[in-house]
């Protein structure tokens, strides 16, 4: 980035701060394994084969239907429309075909369900549900296990029953009818190791718009997820705004994502949703086909995570236009409450979602499940700015400890918004004054740390630190020194120093805007034949810290070191330098 450090705007952000006191699919079979020459039978392990070779981002469902169920959708009869009972076996999928065959151990006590109910399987390994005509059936992936995956590496955990299919006028395709429910619908696992050890990365909006964007993430961030290794991390997240409204986009940011070699989940955001629908109901159509239930939750190691929908999508009437609010709504409320009550009270418990909590209207029922389980962590993306929560009870939370929520760093930073570096690519840095990037989560049992990671720059860049190049001998006793610690928080301890053996004296958290980034905003608004979108507005953030320079100073070049240390007595140092002469 371009910024000067030496502008009257630096000054005065500066001296403001001193004022400021302070693929494979799931498959259908014959019931229990046995060869029952069925018609029904016959035609779903037909259109399992068919399946096996479906396009990517076609539905995993059969497709092939009953002569019965094919004469009752053309006559418009309901009766295979009505509730019905879905069943199926969890199973051990020893040979790795993704079918279920005779000798494959059932898996007892896998929990399986409908978005709402939660069932255990038996000792066999089977389980029934209720499902309705839009019914998206899932397994709760255990500890140990791991579901197949397709070929962009998404979980496919799932099996979506919509004998009618999506909406079939909607701009962006939904499922594809999707048949009479199978006899049985199985879900593999396959064993593993899962220690309590591990990492996950965490991703907040990837958000493309189209190709470029998406080419964008491809050479900004993921090259240096790929060359770690994807930071021994077990799988990836992404905190929903995938993509930015046109959701053709997905099947290419999956390909990109695929290459970081990882499963990786997805939570739906405001921007993944089919704009076209009328209700909440039907505005995550594309999302479940190309990536299944938007809610969901599943086992890695001893931490539960729950992926959790809270954009509530309200469809056009009138001339009133279709708009999202925060909202889990009173049927996920219901699955939430099921899944926490099968977890342990002590067991890690992660909610991912995109809109931060604080702004979910029913967040407070939320709330009421959460706050008593001394271990639960939320986090979502959304604002495009890095920040850490504490919810206390002036939000309502009435537990005995505060609700730590992270809202994560972006990957697109500002919508891919700003000047173009050297390769091309924007510098896309957030309101709060931080790079685009993204988060390394370590879980070890009811602990967890976070990594702040930047786009395209070291592990070590952990913030920015703000000084005047040159200083008067006479102005060292008035020099601020500000730091922006990206992933700092109410818990970071900064301290500074001058030379690398000076003493460590304390800064305090300022809550002040990024004067790089406010100085940056001015200037590229006043930038001729911009062919990029205004910056967003400076946000202050509560990770700026704020210390004067110690005196005396020597004449001469010194280093300024920073010293962020989290709660968890990890600890970033950061340098400057700074020139005193007359
Ligand atoms: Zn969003």
């Amino acid at each position: 980035m371009l910024f000067t450090q030496k502008s009257a705007v630096l000054a005065t952000v500066l001296a403001t701060a001193l004022l400021i006191a302070n693929p494979v699919p799931l498959v259908a079979h014959e019931d229990h394994g046995i060869e029952k020459i069925t018609l029904a039978g016959t035609a779903i392990n037909a259109a399992a084969e068919t399946v096996t070779a479906a396009a990517p981002g076609t539905t995993a469902s059969p497709t092939v239907e009953t002569a019965d169920a094919k004469s009752a959708l053309a006559d418009g009869r309901n009766d295979l429309l009505q509730p019905q009972t879905a069943r199926g076996i969890v199973f051990e999928d020893s040979d790795g075909n993704g079918k279920y065959n005779v000798g494959e151990p059932g898996l007892a006590g896998v929990k399986v369900s409908n978005g709402e109910d939660i069932v255990k399987t038996d000792d066999e390994g089977r389980y029934e549900l209720r499902v309705d005509n839009d019914a998206i059936v899932f397994v709760i992936k255990p500890r140990g296990y791991m579901t197949p995956v397709n070929q962009n590496r998404l979980p496919q955990f799932y099996y979506i029953h919509k004998p009618a299919g999506s909406p079939p006028d909607f701009k962006f395709a939904g499922v594809a009818p999707t048949g009479p429910l199978p006899e049985s619908i199985d879900f593999p696992l396959a064993r593993r190791d899962e220690p309590d050890k591990f990492r996950a990365l965490i991703f907040g909006d990837t958000q493309p718009r189209n190709i470029a964007e998406v080419e964008y993430m491809a050479h900004d961030v993921l090259p240096q997820v790929i060359d770690h290794d994807a930071h021994g991390a077990s799988f990836g997240v992404t905190l929903g705004d995938i993509v930015f409204d046109d959701l053709n986009v997905m099947e290419p940011h999956n390909q990109a994502i695929a290459m970081v070699g990882i499963p990786w989940y997805n939570v739906i955001g405001n921007h993944d949703i089919n704009y076209d629908a009328q209700d909440d109901q039907h505005s995550d159509e594309t999302f479940e086909r190309v990536f299944g239930p938007s809610y969901y939750s599943f086992d890695h190691g001893p931490t539960h995570f729950m992926v959790l929908d809270d954009v509530t999508w309200v469809g056009a009437t009138g001339d009133q236009k279709g708009h999202y609010f925060g909202g889990f709504g009173e049927r996920q409320m219901r699955f939430i409450r099921n899944d926490l009550a099968m977890i342990p009270k002590d067991q890690l418990v992660v909610l991912l979602m995109h809109i931060p909590l604080t702004d979910v209207q029913d967040r407070q029922e939320l709330y009421r499940l959460i706050e008593q389980r001394p271990a639960a962590v939320s986090l979502s993306a959304h604002t495009h700015y890095m920040e850490h929560r504490f919810i206390d009870e002036k939000d309502g939370w009435q537990g005995p400890e505060k609700h730590h929520h992270i809202i994560n760093v972006t990957v697109c930073g500002s919508w891919w918004r700003g000047q173009k570096n050297e390769r091309g690519i924007p510098h896309a840095t957030m309101s709060d004054g931080g790079p685009n990037g993204y988060s390394i989560m370590e879980f070890d049992g009811a602990d967890y740390s976070l990594e702040f990671r930047a786009a395209s720059r070291p592990a070590e860049y952990q913030m920015n630190i703000y000084a005047p190049e040159t200083v008067k001998p006479s102005d060292v006793a008035s020099t601020v020194v500000l730091a922006n610690v990206f992933a700092g928080s109410d818990q970071t301890t900064c301290e500074m120093r001058i030379g690398l053996d000076g003493i460590w004296s304390k800064m305090e958290q300022a809550r002040v805007p990024d004067p790089a980034y406010v100085e940056e905003t001015i200037r590229e608004s006043m930038l001729e034949n911009r062919d990029w979108g205004n910056l967003p507005k400076p946000h202050s953030t509560p990770h700026i810290w704020r210390g004067m320079m110690p005196i005396p100073t020597e004449l001469g070049t010194h280093v300024i070191e920073v010293r962020a240390t989290r709660l968890d007595g990890k600890s970033h140092i950061n340098r400057r330098l700074i020139r005193v002469e007359e």
